[in-house]
């Protein structure tokens, strides 16, 4: 066990700054307040803390990292109180604590809890500061050392598997590699003791029989790179056993296959040294094929840049070599602080670590580095919230997200059905902010359904959407109903029987695609029993006069109870002159005084100016058969090739659809091209939809479209 005075004095060789005296009583603090505790191990369980803050100086960490160190376990084992630490060694320290022992807590949830992936993650969202995970993991890694006393082989393997699963992984992510490898080895013992015992003896055989392999190799790399002209720094590893039998599972190749098991990097100065190396290197060994590649001239998302390939080297040894420029090293070894000797790679794992090279890049240059780790937030998942289920599943839902958003997220239906929630065992409003950690039961009934109202605080997708779905099905269905039984009376009226061959034959008329969505239409009131009944029987039906769009006409004379908004008999109606309605088109009507009502089409720019003013807005629709009563001008822009008969062309075109030009004016006039505007009497929408396809179909035309204003 590391002695008071060696602890100080390791701290004070990297950090001679440090608080002695705040090491020194903490040291003190953290050993009565074990006491007699034992490890399993039957050492004194003082031993474990010192341990980890011996792990954490290693790593060169701050003063106050290496404090929590020895007083991680005082808050939850022993009758220590946070306050207690508060007083003794101030706030930062006490939060620091604080930290790890939340993440100790949530470490004793079910193993079903501990869905590897997002567990991780909500280790990462609940360690706001970076030196409580890294305590975390130091207090992990020396737990993993002394797994072999723990007598529960059940307990061992769990915690082997928990290390495998998620510390190992976190270690790699938070770029201390040798901590990943050390856990992945420990945790690869206990878990398949039998095939890591093979792979040492097989290792073991290799060294015994080939001597220094990785030296012999490393050095006849670097004279061969030399002869080619080739400066560069070569150095060279043996893989760790865990990772030569992944790769032999993945690989699915036996034991005397095995090969492989080292791996050299090439750094050299420039870009183009890189190749040459890699020239040099190909061009002296026998190239290993498939296993080539180039993240120098396309670097992996996360920048990670290298040259990877595999020969067969130096004593016919197959081996990988990544080649790198010393810059393109520092980036994937993330700018490996001098304060932090961590041995990294974070870059190879995804974009989302950024922040951790921003951080370390901030430490190396930074000249007060223990200022930037106290203020340093993890920024990570801060936008996300980790929350329980009753059974333990983990779910991750956005920052702000409600027991309904869980809902939702657990299952459609739940949400569908939800009528309260327990968050952490009590009853909890439905609007509730969920936090980190927090455990949501969601009560049931199945005679609830969605409420509207949950749509102003929802926050994810899904639950809007369905909110939404649910609520628009409600109301459609409602319409659907009373449509038809509009439909049913305005027939009834007329002395006919409703069949539903007679509505599928006016659909196409009154442009609707079901006989569902006429009675929508119906029930919504944009259209009246009437006009299904005109539209059916034309001869018999009340021919209209009148082409302009009803706007004050009370369709159904209160007979039916059909809400249309805006009624205001008499009003005068205008056609907008920005878009130019059509008839077919979907069409708004715009109250304003003096002036009556003016029609724009709905997707009319002009309508965004009354966005605010919605007591203008009117429901209008065409009268049935309004394409029958005489045409209508509508305005298109075109653009036109400036050469001999173009426009002759163009207003063959038109005419070809029996549209008829009443008024044309060049707008735009280029060497190329004219750009005009064309007003064309048509009768409908659909007319004019044939003209333009028509005049786009023309080579002379090269585009054409409805105009706005
Ligand atoms: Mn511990």
């Amino acid at each position: 066990m590391l002695r008071q005075y060696e602890l100080v004095e390791r701290v004070k060789s990297y950090d001679p700054g440090a608080d002695e005296d705040a090491l020194n009583r903490a040291y003190v603090f953290s050993m009565k307040a074990h006491g007699t505790q034992k490890r399993a191990s039957g050492d004194p369980y003082f031993s474990h803390p010192v341990e980890v803050a011996g792990i954490l100086s290693d790593k060169k960490l701050d003063c106050d990292s290496i404090i929590t160190g020895l007083l991680h376990d005082t808050v939850e084992d022993t009758v220590a109180t946070m306050e207690d630490i508060h007083g003794l060694f101030g706030e930062d320290v006490a939060r620091l604590v604080d930290g790890v022992t939340k993440l100790s807590q949530i470490e004793t949830l079910s193993d079903r809890a501990k869905q590897a992936e997002n567990f991780r993650k909500l280790l990462l969202a609940m360690s706001e500061d970076i030196r409580v995970l890294l305590v975390k993991q130091a207090d992990r890694l020396h737990n993993m050392r002394t797994l072999e006393f723990i007598r529960n082989g059940e307990k061992r393997a769990r915690i082997a598997r928990e290390t495998m699963d998620i510390y190992a992984p976190l270690a790699e992510r938070i770029g201390i590699r040798d901590w990943k490898d050390e856990l992945e080895d420990r945790a690869f013992a206990e878990l398949n003791g039998d095939a890591r015992a093979s792979i040492v003896k097989r290792l073991q055989f290799l060294r015994e029989n080939g001597g220094d392999l990785v030296g012999r190799v490393t050095s006849e790399l670097t004279q061969t790179l030399a002869e080619y002209g080739v400066e560069a720094d070569v150095s060279g590893r043996e893989k760790s056993p865990y990772s030569i039998w992944r790769k032999m599972r993945r690989k699915n190749i036996g034991f005397e296959q095995l090969s492989d098991i080292m791996a050299f990097r090439v750094v050299v100065q420039e870009v183009q040294d890189c190749y040459q190396a890699l020239g040099a290197i190909h061009g002296h060994y026998r190239v290993v094929p498939g296993r080539f590649k180039d993240y120098v001239s396309i670097p992996k998302p996360n920048d990670y840049r290298s040259l990877h390939t595999s020969v067969y080297g130096p004593e016919n040894q197959r081996i990988e070599i990544q080649i790198r420029t010393h810059e393109m090293h520092e980036i994937a070894e993330l700018g490996v602080a001098a304060h932090w000797q961590f041995k990294q790679n974070v870059m190879t794992d995804g974009r989302q670590y950024r922040w951790l090279r921003e951080l370390l890049e901030i430490l190396e240059h930074a000249e007060a580095p223990e200022e930037f780790l106290e203020h340093t937030k993890l920024e990570m998942f801060s936008d996300q919230v980790f929350c329980f289920s009753p059974k333990g599943d983990l779910m991750e839902l956005p920052r702000g997200a409600t027991p309904v958003d869980f809902a939702y997220a657990v299952h459609t239906e739940v949400g569908d059905s939800c009528v309260g929630a327990k968050v952490n065992g009590q009853e909890a409003p439905l609007r509730t902010e969920l936090k980190n950690g927090d455990q949501i039961e969601i009560l049931t009934s199945a005679d609830q359904t969605p409420s509207p109202s949950w749509e102003s605080f929802v926050v994810t997708g899904k639950a809007r959407a369905c909110i939404r779905r649910f609520v628009r099905s409600q109301t459609r269905e409602q319409y659907n109903r009373l449509g038809q039984e509009i439909i049913e009376k305005a027939f009834r009226r007329e002395g006919r029987k409703v069949a539903k061959k007679t509505l599928t034959s006016v659909l196409v008329k009154l442009s609707c695609r079901t006989v569902d969505d006429l009675f929508v239409a119906v029930g919504q009131g944009r259209y009246t029993g009437q006009d299904v009944f005109a539209a059916a029987y034309p001869r018999t039906g009340r021919k209209r006069q009148r082409a302009a769009p009803t706007g004050g006409d009370n369709k159904g004379s209160g007979e039916f109870a059909v809400p249309i908004r805006g009624l205001i008999p008499g009003m005068a109606v205008h056609l907008a002159a920005c878009c130019h309605p059509l008839p077919g088109d979907q069409i708004v009507g715009i109250v304003s005084t003096g002036k009556g009502i003016t029609v724009h089409t709905s997707d009319c720019e002009t309508l965004s100016n009354f966005v605010e003013m919605p007591e203008q807005w009117v429901d209008v629709q065409w009268e049935v058969g309004a394409e029958d009563t005489g045409n209508h001008v509508s305005r298109i822009t075109v653009i036109l090739a400036n050469r001999p008969g173009s426009l002759a062309a163009m207003t063959a075109v038109i005419g070809r659809y029996d549209g008829n030009i009443s008024n044309l004016k060049i707008t735009d006039r280029s060497e190329d091209f004219f750009e005009m505007q064309i007003d064309i009497e048509v009768t409908d929408v659909q007319h004019l939809t044939n003209i333009v396809a028509g005049l786009r179909a023309d080579s002379a035309v090269g585009s054409v479209e409805r105009s706005q204003s």
